[in-house]
C-alpha cells in the first residue's frame, strides 16, 4: 500500500523562531502519530533545527525545498544534496513550478537533481503541473506526461518506486483557485495510468500523487477522499498550525 502524505512547502516564510513555534504549536495538536505521514519542506537555514523538533516524533519528517544538480563544486549560493543528507533531510522537493517559473530550471536539470537525491537516499517530491492556458486547451495530460517522461521516465523501476509525485496545476498555486476533486482525480489517475505503462500496474500503484494548489482545510476533506489522490502539499495553508493540522486530519484512512 502507498503511504498517505501531506507535506507542508513554507517557501521563503520563516525566521528560525517563527519556523519552531509553528513546528512545535501543530507537534503539540498531535498526541499520537497521525494516520499518514508529515513533512515539513523548510527554507534552508532551518533545516538542522526542524529535524531536531521532529526527531523524537514518529509520523513526522523532514524535506527541503530543493538541491543544485551537481554533486558539488563552485556554485555560490547553491546547496547540494549530501549537505542535505548531512542536516537530516529525508525528503526534497524538486520541479516546483516556481523553480521552473522564476530560476528557469529545465527538465535535464530536474532529471539530475532526481538521480542525485536518489543516490543520497533522500526522496524526491517530484512537481508537475500544466499552466492555465494550457488547462484551457485541454492539453492539460499531455503537458504532465511530457514533464514526467523527461525528468523521471528515465528511472529504473526500483528507483521510480522511491519517488514521490505532487501534481499541482500552476494556476492553482498560491491563487485561492483550487481544482476540484474531480479534476484532481482525473489527473492522479491519468498518471498512474501513465506509470502502468512506462512501468507495470504494480508499481503504479506504489507511487503515491498528491494534490497541490491552494489545498486548505476546507476542501482536504473532499480532495483526499478521491481514490488517486494520497494526500497533499500544501503552501500557504502549511504556515498556519491550526489549518495544517487540520488537513493532516483530514487524511483518508
Ligand atoms: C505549493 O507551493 O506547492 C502550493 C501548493 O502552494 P499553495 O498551497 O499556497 O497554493
Amino acid at each position: 500500500m502507498r503511504p498517505f502524505i501531506v507535506a507542508g512547502n513554507w517557501k521563503m516564510n520563516k525566521t528560525l523562531e517563527e519556523g519552531k513555534a509553528l513546528v512545535r504549536e501543530v507537534l503539540a495538536r498531535f498526541d499520537q502519530p497521525p494516520y499518514g505521514l508529515v513533512v515539513f519542506a523548510v527554507p534552508f537555514p532551518l533545516l538542522q533545527a526542524v529535524g531536531a523538533l521532529l526527531s523524537e516524533r514518529p509520523g513526522f519528517s523532514l524535506a527541503a525545498q530543493n538541491c543544485h544538480h551537481e554533486e558539488k563544486g563552485a556554485y555560490t549560493g547553491e546547496v547540494s544534496v549530501d549537505m542535505l543528507a548531512s542536516v537530516g533531510a529525508k525528503y526534497v522537493i524538486i520541479g516546483h513550478s516556481e523553480r521552473r517559473q522564476y530560476f528557469r530550471e529545465s527538465h535535464e536539470q530536474l532529471a539530475r537533481k532526481v538521480n542525485l537525491a536518489l543516490s543520497r537516499g533522500l526522496t524526491p517530491i517530484f512537481c508537475c503541473g500544466e499552466p492555465l492556458s494550457v488547462r484551457e486547451r485541454n492539453n492539460h495530460v499531455s503537458y504532465v506526461a511530457r514533464q514526467l517522461r523527461a525528468s523521471l521516465f528515465h528511472l529504473s523501476e526500483a528507483d521510480m518506486c522511491r519517488v514521490v509525485i505532487a501534481y499541482e496545476p500552476v494556476w492553482a498555486i498560491g491563487t485561492g483557485k483550487t481544482a476540484t476533486a474531480d479534476q484532481a482525480q482525473e489527473m492522479h489517475a491519468a498518471l498512474r495510468t501513465l506509470l502502468a505503462r512506462r512501468y507495470s500496474p504494480n508499481t503504479a500503484q506504489l507511487i503515491p500523487i498528491l494534490y497541490g494548489g491552494s489545498c486548505n482545510a476546507q476542501n482536504a476533506p473532499d480532495l483526499f477522499q478521491q481514490p488517486d489522490v494520497d494526500g497533499g502539499l500544501i503552501g500557504g495553508a502549511s504556515l498556519k498550525a491550526e489549518e495544517f493540522s487540520a488537513i493532516i486530519r483530514a487524511m483518508r484512512f
